[in-house]
């Protein structure tokens, strides 16, 4: 058996060698390596995928969060909710703009922002609400968007995790996760389902004027060459990286089939073990499975059961084990231990699981089995 890892890239890479090998070679020979036909190329097929009219390619899933808020210039210490239970970046892009995150709890069983707790927390002071489709299944959008208009807020969805799930409107409309809000973000950091071999990311929106003014942005602010109309950043999706994703994009899909299946199995084995809350799926959005996560019950050994599955080989990990109300980094916004009890609750009993697209059965039975073994 191949050893089990978190993530299997390298399985991956292996069926898709050749046609990757083949475009990443086109960019060599071409040597255009900034903005090169693949990126226009990546960026239309996205398009068409998604079903949104512009994608706007950039460096980073965190780049994207930081250039959509740029783009609205707002006030200094205006406030943007965002959940604590999410990774670091979307928070920290907030701070850095001189912004205020005003943290909101998840939902436990869905580990998707509370629409209630969204709402009790809008101030005058509120601009935007940022909803995280954590692990890879899409917050409540239909609720969001109306709150978000009955209180004048923008919406901008962090989709890294979530790229290819679909979200059903109570009227039957379907869209795909980034592209319901003003604008969306997402990563492709290799881990992600649709991942580089590198760096990128890229921002969605179906606003042209928008996406002219992230164009500008991502790009130094240039209007044309050499012309600087606002201060913006570097921040490019290289045509290597662009060459690779145009290749796997075709398959996202599929991928995304296949870490559904592997999350159907696990389900399945656990979900008759008193001791284990499998993930929820809601009616109203598809699930990639980014993560496969479980909750442990009251009085169980987390650490006691990493370290057992560590000695089986079997690799896990905490999404995340401090809300990011709590981080050092974000004290001076004054928030302190208790003050969001379900987010506090979950970073202490949640544990992931290996999941990915070249998982094999006896991979699969090997880790239901080790975790079963633990009580
Ligand atoms: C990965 C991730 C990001 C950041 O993406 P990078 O490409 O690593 O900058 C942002 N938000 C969430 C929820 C993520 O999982």
């Amino acid at each position: 058996m191949q050893p089990i890892r978190m993530v299997d890239l390298v399985g991956q890479y292996e069926k898709i060698k050749e046609e990757v090998k083949k475009e990443v070679e086109e960019v060599l020979d071409s040597s255009a390596f900034i903005n090169g036909p693949a990126v226009h190329d990546f960026q239309s097929n996205l398009e068409k995928y998604l079903h949104v009219k512009n994608v706007v390619p950039c460096a980073n899933g965190t780049d994207a969060l930081q250039v959509i808020m740029m783009a609205y210039d707002f006030p200094k210490g205006a406030e943007v909710l965002v959940p604590s239970y999410t990774y670091v970046a979307t928070v920290e892009v907030i701070a850095l703009l001189g912004l205020k995150p005003v943290f909101v709890e998840v939902y436990p069983d869905t580990f998707n922002i509370d629409i209630e707790d969204l709402e009790a927390k809008i101030s005058d002071k509120s601009v935007a609400v940022v909803p995280v489709h954590l692990y890879g299944q899409c917050a409540d959008m239909e609720r969001i968007l109306k709150v978000a208009k009955n209180h004048d807020l923008k919406v901008f969805e962090d989709t890294a995790q979530a790229i290819g799930a679909q979200f059903t409107f109570s009227d039957g409309r379907i869209a795909k996760a980034g592209t319901m809000g003003d604008a969306g973000a997402t990563s492709f950091f290799p881990s992600k389902n649709l991942g580089a071999y590198g760096d990128g990311g890229a921002i969605m929106t179906n606003d042209d004027d928008l996406a002219a003014k992230l164009r500008m942005i991502v790009n130094h602010g240039q209007s044309k060459r050499y012309y600087h109309d606002s201060i913006g950043v570097n921040s490019r999706l290289d045509s290597i990286q662009a060459a690779i994703l145009k290749v796997k994009l075709k398959y996202l899909d599929g991928y995304n089939e296949a870490r559904y299946r592997v999350a159907q199995k696990y389900s399945q084995a656990f979900s008759k073990v008193g001791w284990i809350t499998t993930p929820v799926e809601s009616d109203f959005s598809t699930h990639v499975y980014h993560q496969y996560t479980l909750k442990l019950a009251d009085g169980v050994d987390r650490n006691g059961l990493v370290e057992h599955l560590a000695e089986k080989e079997v690799p896990s990990m905490i999404y995340y084990p401090v809300p990011n109300h709590l981080q050092r980094a974000y004290s001076y916004f004054g928030y302190k231990a208790g003050d969001m009890p379900n987010t506090e609750d979950l970073c202490s009993r949640v544990i992931s699981l290996p999941i990915h697209t070249e998982m094999s059965e006896e991979q699969q039975n090997t880790i239901i089995e080790q975790v079963l073994s633990f009580r």
